[in-house]
């Protein structure tokens, strides 16, 4: 299995073994791979000639030092993961230098407004850092096919954006949430929680499947409130927001626009532990 610390060489090796007819598939982590991701992965082995996977924390999408600092780093484990799965797939692994050189800050994007709904609202400067990092990403593995999880909503319309606004020839593939036995998306931040936090955060996935439920027959405020009083009736959990959205827009449920594809989007605080995850409504 090849592991690449610098584009330089990563660049080559594609360069040399896969001429411009053959498909690249791409799949951007934070590494601290789980099942999500290698869903992800897998998904691009059996569309692709070959599949690179970059493992980067990348530091400008942070808005949060402290979520920085302790952003799981299990290098050598995610490698023996997808070793299972595929020792063909070329990893790549930069450090902070090799992507940023000795400027780690991010360009400024211009998304359409999609950046400023949910978590654009909450995180400050996180869709410069994703725009920034996938931008620069995509220029070093000048994939084909890019796959991105839709539990991510938001950032998978937002790449989306920055693939037509800047002419970027890469066709972007969402992939369905992967979840844990409990309905509690997979997420890398998971590791964090308590077993008993982990077996309780089962409740937003509860939440967001009663929403359903709940939409088209009630009115989109009394959701909302009920939502609210899920959350407050819980102690170990802090509801940051909820919100029922437009697919393509992202912009909050509009009355007028009947026809329009809907989602629920909900983000939790566990203990300082930030959870999100998404359903669709219609
Ligand atoms: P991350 O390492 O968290 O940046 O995630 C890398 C990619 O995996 C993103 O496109 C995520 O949306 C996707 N992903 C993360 N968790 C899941 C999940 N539970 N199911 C499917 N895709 C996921």
């Amino acid at each position: 299995m090849l592991v690449f610390n610098n584009q330089v060489a990563l660049k080559e090796h594609l360069k040399l073994n896969f001429s411009s007819k053959k498909l690249i598939g791409f799949v951007p982590t934070m590494g601290a791979l789980h099942n999500g991701h290698l869903s992800l992965i897998d998904k691009s082995i059996k569309q692709n000639d070959v599949t690179v996977v970059s493992i980067f924390v990348n530091p400008t999408q942070f808005n949060n030092i402290s979520d920085l600092e302790k952003y799981p780093r299990t290098l050598e484990s995610d490698v023996a993961k997808i070793n299972t799965i595929d020792n063909n797939v070329l990893i790549y692994a930069p450090s902070n230098e090799d992507i940023y050189q000795e400027n780690i800050s991010s360009e400024h994007f211009d998304f359409d407004g999609l950046e400023f709904q949910m978590e654009g609202k909450f995180r400050n400067g996180h869709f410069d850092g994703v725009g920034t990092i996938v931008k620069r990403l995509f220029e070093i593995v000048k994939p084909n096919n890019a796959y991105f999880g839709e539990k991510d909503f938001q950032q998978l319309q937002i790449v989306k954006k920055l693939t037509t606004k800047h002419n970027l020839n890469v066709n972007v593939i969402a992939c369905e949430i992967f979840r844990e036995d409990n309905g509690l998306a997979m997420s890398s931040r998971n590791e964090r929680l308590t077993s008993e936090e982990r077996s309780k955060a089962s409740i937003i996935y509860e939440t967001l499947k009663e929403v359903k439920v709940k939409f088209g027959t009630e009115n989109v405020s009394d959701i909302y409130k009920w939502v609210e009083q899920v959350f407050n009736n819980q102690k170990l959990f802090e509801l940051e927001y909820f919100e029922i959205a437009s697919e393509t827009s992202l912009l909050p449920y509009n009355e007028e626009l009947k026809e329009d594809k809907y989602r629920a989007f909900i983000a939790v605080f566990v203990n300082n532990i930030r959870l999100i995850d998404t359903i669709s409504l219609n």
